[in-house]
C-alpha cells in the first residue's frame, strides 16, 4: 500500500476518518466542501498551469510544482493554516527526496487569506515522517474502525452525517 498526501492529513486529523478513507468508504464526490474547494482551486489558480507541472509519483499527486525554481506549492481553500497541512507538504518533499528529487522546498498557499507559509524538509522530519508511514499502515490494516472523535472537532469533516447521522443534538 502506498501512503498519499491524503492519508497523512486524515491521521493528523482523525484515526477514524483515515481508516474511513483508505478502506473505500468515501463522502468526498457529495460533499459540498469538497466541491466548494476544488472550485476554489480551479478559478484561483486556473492561469497558472503553463508554469506549473503535475506530479504523480509513488502515490502521491502534487498538482503544482515549479521545476525552474524547485518548489511544490499546495492550495489550501480553508481560512485557517493547519499543522496537517504544513506535514502533507512536507510528506510530499520527503517522497520526491526518496525518488532523487532532493532540494525541493514548499509553499502553502491560502487564497482566501492572502497568505503563504514556506515549508522546508528537515532531518527532525524525516524521521517523523517514516514513523507517521508506519502507523499510518497498522491503522489501516486494523480490522476495526478507530472511535469517533469528539463532536465538536467533526463539523467540517465530509464523514460527519455518516460518523453522527441519528444521534441526538446535544
Ligand atoms: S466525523 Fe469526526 S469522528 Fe467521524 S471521521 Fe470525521 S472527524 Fe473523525
Amino acid at each position: 500500500m502506498q501512503v498519499t498526501g491524503t492519508h497523512i492529513n486524515y491521521y493528523l486529523n482523525c484515526h477514524r476518518q483515515l481508516w474511513l478513507f483508505a478502506n473505500g468508504i468515501t463522502m468526498e464526490s457529495t460533499s459540498d466542501l469538497v466541491y466548494e474547494g476544488k472550485l476554489l482551486h480551479e478559478t484561483s489558480y486556473q492561469r497558472r498551469s503553463e508554469k506549473y507541472q503535475e506530479i504523480e509519483i509513488d502515490g502521491i499527486k502534487i498538482d503544482y510544482y515549479d521545476p525552474k525554481n524547485r518548489v511544490v506549492h499546495e492550495i489550501k481553500k480553508t481560512d485557517k493554516h493547519e499543522e496537517a497541512h504544513e506535514w502533507q507538504v512536507k510528506y510530499y518533499l520527503y517522497v520526491l527526496e526518496q525518488n532523487g528529487v532532493a532540494g525541493v522546498t514548499g509553499m502553502l498557499e491560502y487564497p482566501r487569506l492572502h497568505k503563504t507559509d514556506e515549508v522546508l524538509l528537515t532531518s527532525p522530519d524525516r524521521l517523523v515522517i517514516a514513523d507517521m508511514v508506519i502507523k499510518i499502515e497498522s491503522i489501516i490494516r486494523s480490522e476495526e474502525c478507530p472511535q469517533r472523535l469528539p463532536k465538536s472537532r467533526c463539523k467540517n469533516c465530509s464523514y460527519f452525517d455518516f460518523c453522527w447521522s441519528g444521534e441526538e443534538e446535544k
